[in-house]
């Protein structure tokens, strides 16, 4: 192979920002990455000469397609929908499906490019992929959703099977949407096999599957506390968000002795001084997963809390650890400063990209414990790739088993994120866990796609 001139840092986001005008969620993904694996790749001359990075940040393919489907009303209504293929070097795609009103291009390429670290991550052989749609299920009937759901998946199952492509839920699909899809392709294509992961019990769902990704992010919030010989006992939480990683985040922090203050949604958030416990938590999840209702809801149940609407963030309320579980850019600079102003020692992220990039600056330059979403919520995905073993072996394991497996694959995270982001005595033994996230994620795809050769 030849040797070829190789191109800086900022050569190289020059190119990525030129070919994917108007996408800027996908181009502070990518740039995110870039700074740490420029370092990385500093004297490893292979990767250069191969375009490794050049070609992680390009999707295999990303199929953009229709969805047509009638409203109660007799209203004919158009989404558009997609699935973007990232890169399968070391296992089928991989990665959720979100159906929001601000879902587009650039957010599904952002967080397909993410998915494609975050899997590697996880040691298990899966690709990164992400999918959705621009469809906003709320306030819709369950009749509307079910149909859009077969709809979407009318056209989305020629591009996915077992081998190549496994989607899963995420924003705005939860156990519901998941059933109306798997239902449809297997109406399809007249096969039962392990297509989508999210699924229930009663056909082919892994235990766990639903708390992993609430659960792992306070495994791993666990793991850096441990590493600096603190612990979650005792400690007070902010958490954003009320859905799926929101509540079961929350648990967690609650068995393990913390004390969690917020929870959110898109119109604002409440905040609870005398804590949201079990029970209370346990009404916020049949309030979103049941009545479909909203957050501002809970201070008419529980008048210790009030709520604070327009769409406030919890970011002002002081507290030591703090978990943002919602969306992309939900916690900016200012917020970032606020939380460290009020003496919040450890950042665990349950969404993807919450933090921008001016405010993980902010979290490091205080030197507080900051997981990148990338590695505090691999957890959702390591046991969807336990799903897909479960499937293809036709067996269901124990809550106790793949309990001990999610606790497991998370230390084994926060190890590589140490291993490649301990910056030693040079920064006071501090762990910048975005690279060593970075670095363990793209080394083993990067040597798979050397292997390969250039395909
Ligand atoms: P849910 O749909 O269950 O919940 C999403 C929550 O975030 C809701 O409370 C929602 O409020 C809120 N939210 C959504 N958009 C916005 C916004 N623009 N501003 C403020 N709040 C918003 O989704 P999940 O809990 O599954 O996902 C949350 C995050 O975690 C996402 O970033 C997702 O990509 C990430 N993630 C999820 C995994 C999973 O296993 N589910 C795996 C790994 C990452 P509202 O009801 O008002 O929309």
């Amino acid at each position: 192979m030849a040797v070829t001139d190789h191109v800086d840092l900022n050569q190289f986001m020059e190119g990525v920002k030129k070919r994917n005008p108007h996408q800027p969620e996908f181009v502070q993904a990518v740039q995110e990455v870039a700074q740490d694996i420029f370092e990385f790749m500093e004297d490893k001359v292979r990767y250069h000469e191969a375009q490794i990075l050049r070609r992680i940040a390009e999707p295999d393919r990303i199929v953009s397609f229709r969805v047509c489907w009638e409203d109660d009303n007799h209203n004919i209504r158009v989404q558009r929908g997609w699935r973007v293929q990232n890169n399968n070097a070391i296992g089928p795609y991989k990665g959720g499906i979100r159906f929001h009103p601000s879902v587009n291009e650039s957010v599904l390429k952002f967080l397909a490019f993410e998915q494609t670290f975050k899997n590697s991550l996880t040691g298990l052989p899966m690709g990164g992929g992400k999918g959705g749609a621009n469809f906003n299920p709320k306030g819709k009937s369950d009749a509307e959703v079910m149909r859009f759901c077969q709809s979407f998946m009318t056209e989305l199952y020629r591009h996915i099977g077992p081998e190549t492509d496994v989607p899963a839920g995420d924003i705005g699909v939860g156990g519901r949407e998941i059933g109306y899809m798997f239902g449809q392709y297997k109406r399809i294509t007249g096969r039962w096999e392990g297509v989508l992961t999210g699924k229930a019990l009663e056909y082919g769902g892994s235990k766990m599957r639903p708390e992993a990704t609430g659960y792992g992010a306070v495994y791993f919030l666990r793991n850096m506390l441990k590493h600096r010989g603190e612990d979650i006992d005792g400690q007070t939480a902010v958490i954003s968000g009320s859905g799926n990683v929101a509540t079961h985040a929350a648990e967690k922090i609650v068995q393990m002795g913390g004390k969690v203050l917020t929870l959110s949604d898109s119109d604002g958030f409440i905040h609870d001084p005398d804590g949201i416990d079990q029970n209370k938590i346990d009404w916020v999840k049949d309030l979103k997963n049941v009545r479909r209702g909203r957050i501002s809801e809970y201070c008419d149940h529980f008048t210790s809390a009030t709520y604070h609407g327009n769409g406030a963030r919890p970011w002002n309320v002081a507290a030591d650890l703090a978990l943002p579980c919602a969306t992309q850019n939900e916690l900016d600079e200012d917020d970032a400063k606020a939380l460290v102003a009020n003496g919040c020692k450890a950042v665990s992220e349950g969404a993807n990209m919450p933090t921008t990039l001016a405010g993980v600056k902010v979290f490091h330059d205080a030197k507080i414990l900051y997981a990148p979403g990338k590695a505090a919520n691999a957890g959702g995905v390591a046991v969807s790739g336990l799903e897909m073993s479960q499937n293809s072996e036709r067996i269901s394991w124990n809550h106790e088993r793949l309990g001990e497996m999610l606790t497991e694959l998370m230390e084994g995270i926060h190890e590589k994120c140490v291993e490649y982001g301990d910056e030693g005595a040079k920064n006071g033994g501090y762990v910048d866990y975005v690279k060593g996230a970075n670095i363990a994620g793209f080394k083993k795809v990067a040597d798979a796609m050397l292997a390969f050769g250039v395909v």
